[in-house]
């Protein structure tokens, strides 16, 4: 029998490998070879393969000797994004050509000390910004999952690659950030699972920042029980990050199959949009009666700012990214552009080294955090986002955990939206609130839609209640029996 990563769990590897069916380097040729082959969804920046087998190596010998970690033996993606001792670090941007970090962040330093492989560094959105994986200077990220005529479609963004590496099936699980959306939105539209969790349960540390008070990183991976594991991995409090919460992590895949019953799960109204998808809506009514036939209460709330969130998220994150992005001067890292003098070098850097997309956030950034403009557009958002915490936290005294689409739509053709940034910026329609607020949420893949493609329900949860959010994940996840998986067009 041929090692099919495709079709491994990361639970189901991590028994294959305690019982020696197979070993932690067979496991991890058979997904450096299909990483190979999925060449033409351009997923990775750059491949680790030397890295990958020596990290092999050692797990096998760690196991061997009773020394294996939560994750040993397992090989994972990681979103580039996420600095790497001595691996060439891009954010998808030409300005950081050349980056090789002296450190490595704090998330993926905990996946490597329980045993985790690297496979490597996947494509993103330049900066994590976007929601199509279509900003990259490495150009766009193909979803594994094609239209009905073949059209190749986006994996969503921004951790696009994190995505699509798990359901093209070369990586088991994948690191990811979600600064809007950019975890939920590419699982749900790839037909895999994300949690972002709560805003301070994962270590920011050595992550290039976008939104520094919305970041936060997160798994990908088939089940809602890898998701467990992986998060387990990476979460804990880190000194060096001072949002960083210093709380202890559960044991998360415990409670996993506790079920829904006696929970309240909540429905907010005010998140049916005019015009809904009606598969999506339709996606939405089922997902309350696999709650209820589980045995929760569905409940009917309001998040009365909800239709405030996308603007207030479109000013703050903007404002933070202009300042968090005024580091890439031509200086301190990857790419120089010279000038006559010190300013035209600035400005010929800049100006090469970002895209269009970072380049109209920075504008936005700028402007809105300008003397005459701070009050009437970042005070107001700063408000707003007040607001919607408080509808979060006022709905939290009621319900356990909230259930809503993920995405409003499915994925959609390459191209189709990269010259309207608006109908872009719609896609986080559902997500945005929750980065805004700091809670945990999680999107669960479902089925397919009437086009074959995968669609995802998104879960909501109480601040630092992962396992709660986990627990109602995998109801939603054992009632749906979502089981598709893409054919392998791209490796024939
Ligand atoms: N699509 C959103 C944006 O472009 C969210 C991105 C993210 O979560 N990193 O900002």
């Amino acid at each position: 029998m041929s090692l099919d990563p495709a079709r491994l769990t990361i639970a189901d590897a991590l028994a294959g490998l305690a019982k020696k069916d197979f070993t932690s380097v067979e496991l991890t040729e058979a997904s450096i070879k299909a990483m190979q082959a999925a060449k033409p969804l351009n997923v990775v920046i750059t491949e680790t393969p030397e890295k990958a087998l020596e990290m092999a190596r050692a797990s096998d010998a760690r196991r061997a000797a009773g020394q294996a970690g939560l994750l040993d033996g397992i090989p994972i993606a990681v979103k580039d994004l996420f600095c790497t001792d001595g691996v060439l670090t891009t954010a998808a941007s030409h300005i950081l050509d050349g980056f090789k970090p002296a450190y490595e962040s704090t998330a993926t330093a905990k996946l490597w000390a329980e045993g985790a492989v690297m496979l490597g560094k996947v494509n993103l959105d330049e900066f994590a910004m976007g929601s199509s994986t279509e900003s990259s200077y490495y150009g766009p990220t193909v979803n594994p999952w094609r239209g009905k005529a073949g059209e190749k479609l986006v994996p969503g963004g921004s951790s696009g690659g994190s995505a699509a590496a798990v359901a093209a099936g070369f990586a088991l699980g994948a690191t990811a950030t979600d600064t809007g959306g950019s975890i939920r939105q590419p699982a749900a539209l790839c037909g895999v699972t994300g949690i972002k969790p709560t805003y301070g349960r994962v270590s920011r540390w050595g992550i290039i920042a976008y939104a520094s008070s919305l970041d936060q990183a997160g798994p990908m991976g088939k089940t809602v029980r890898d998701c467990a594991l992986l998060l387990q991995g990476m979460a804990g409090f880190d000194a060096k990050d001072s949002t960083s919460v210093d709380l202890p992590v559960p044991d998360y895949s415990a409670s996993l199959e506790a079920g829904v019953k006696g929970l309240r799960i909540g429905i907010p109204r005010e998140y049916r949009m005019d015009g809904m998808n009606p598969e999506i809506a339709a996606l939405w009514e089922r997902g309350k009666e696999w709650l209820r036939a589980a045995g929760a209460e569905v409940v009917d709330i309001s998040l009365p700012h909800t239709y405030h969130a996308l603007a207030a998220y479109y000013i703050v994150a903007p404002a933070e990214a202009s300042s968090n992005l005024a580091r890439y001067d031509g200086v301190r890292y990857g790419l120089r552009v010279p000038g006559k003098d010190l300013t035209e070098m600035y400005e010929n850097t800049r100006g090469a080294g970002f895209g269009r997309e970072v380049q109209r956030r920075i504008m936005i950034g700028t402007y809105v955090l300008s003397a005459g403009y701070y009050d009437a557009y970042y005070t107001k958002a700063q408000k707003l986002r007040t607001l919607i915490k408080k509808d979060f936290d006022q709905a939290f005294q009621r319900v356990d955990a909230i259930l809503t689409p993920t995405s409003p739509n499915a994925a959609f053709p390459i191209g189709a939206n990269s010259d309207d940034p608006v109908a872009m910026y719609l896609n986080d329609v559902f997500t945005v609130p929750i980065n805004l607020a700091g809670v945990p949420a999680i999107s669960v893949p479902t089925n397919l839609n009437s086009e074959g493609l995968p669609l995802g329900l998104q879960l909501i949860g109480k601040p630092f209640d992962e396992a709660t959010l986990l627990r109602v994940a995998r109801s939603i996840e054992q009632a749906a029996d979502y089981k598709a998986m893409p054919e392998a067009w791209w490796s024939k």
